[in-house]
């Protein structure tokens, strides 16, 4: 299937099982041609690259690939700047296109060299983790990390096109679909209905897709709302004031999934604590995180609420909290971070 989002751009997603190798001819038919840069990282370039390069040359695009060392540490500016030099090198011009292929690591850095080489040229989003699928390939933001922070140097850019392959899932590590299922279970509390049976009854290869799809269109109403977040795509954030602390306290060895779904765990039993959530809906959503092997016990409260204010969301000495009072019922909430202690009850 695919789905329109209208943001500045419009553009569509496409989600279907075999998809990869219908990209070249996706492309040909809306129009690109010339040269396309394959980007994808040391796991992914063995798995897939050559393949998408062959479809492309097939279809009469001059491909070309570019292979980075895997992990989150390649997102900087030294491999940033590999990417542009490699691109002025092999003369790419404003109409040829830049492709990622891999998980939010190559999405983001890849969108942020189309964004910049320049001044901009076509972007092909095609993730390959279950994250990256559901979270980070819709919405425009595309950055790298500076050794002070991560996503610190970026731009919203939006793809021409993003293309969801559930087959690239099959290498996927289990790690990592833990890692998405961690950013579905977001989608489920904020939305509720089917997104949340689904998680329920748990994902099979029968309802992968479908879970994706909504995913992916709760993703696209709320960007479409607000592209540059100002308002409503705050409500993406549910857990991920802890989530961010929990990322920081442990020096980064926490996966951003399961410190999400840590996050939303005490998001819940917060509001809980303070009347605001029924008992039924909160004992819902640790079953959620328990089916979703997410529920996970990391440290307590009073270890992370002194990183909130290393928030980058928050304003000023203000912080906006995503608050559960309901399963699809959630609210911001702003709080001063003097009074962070007070709400969480710690
Ligand atoms: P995300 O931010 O989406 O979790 P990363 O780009 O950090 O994604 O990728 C997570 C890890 O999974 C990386 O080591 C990457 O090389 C690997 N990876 C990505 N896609 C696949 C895939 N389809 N099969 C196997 N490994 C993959
Ligand atoms: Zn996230």
């Amino acid at each position: 299937m695919k789905i329109r989002v209208n943001a500045s751009k419009s553009y569509d997603v496409w989600i279907e099982k075999g998809a990869r190798l219908g990209v070249a001819d996706e492309l040909k038919e809306r129009g690109f041609k010339g040269k396309v840069a394959v980007i994808s990282d040391s796991n992914v370039a063995p798995l897939y690259s050559e393949e998408m390069c062959d479809y492309l040359a097939y279809a009469g695009f001059e491909p070309y690939s570019f292979v980075f060392e895997a992990g989150e540490e390649s997102k900087n500016l030294s491999v940033y700047a590999k990417i542009l030099s490699f691109l002025a090198e092999e003369e790419f011009t404003r109409t040829d296109t830049v492709l990622a292929l891999g998980g939010g690591v190559t999405g983001d850095m890849a969108g942020f060299a189309a964004a910049t080489y320049m001044r901009g040229v076509r972007f092909v989003n095609v993730p390959t983790t279950l994250l990256a699928a559901i979270d980070s390939s819709v919405g425009g933001k595309t950055a790298v990390d500076l050794p002070q922070g991560k996503n610190l140097v970026g731009a919203f850019y939006q793809p021409d096109l993003v293309v969801c392959d559930t087959d690239f899932f099959k290498t996927l590590p289990y790690d990592e679909i833990r890692n998405g299922l961690g950013e579905g279970v977001k989608y489920a509390v904020l939305e509720g209905g089917r997104i949340f049976d689904i998680l329920k009854q748990g994902i099979t290869s029968e309802n992968l897709d479908e879970f994706i799809s909504l995913s992916i269109d709760a993703k696209r109403r709320i960007v479409e709302e607000d592209e540059k977040e100002s308002g409503a795509r705050k409500f993406l954030n549910l857990g991920h004031t802890i989530a961010h602390a929990v990322e920081k306290e442990s020096n980064y060895s926490v996966p951003h999934g399961l410190a999400v779904a840590y996050g939303i765990k005490l998001m819940a039993d917060t509001a809980k604590k303070r009347g605001e959530l029924s008992e039924k809906d909160h004992s819902e959503i640790v079953s959620l995180l328990e089916k979703s092997d997410l529920s996970v016990d990391l440290m307590p409260l009073c270890d992370l609420i002194p990183h909130f204010s290393a928030d980058k969301k928050r304003a000023g000495e203000r912080l906006t909290l995503v608050t559960i009072l309901g399963i699809g019922d959630c609210r911001l909430k702003e709080i001063a971070l003097s009074e962070a202690n007070e709400y969480f009850g710690v």
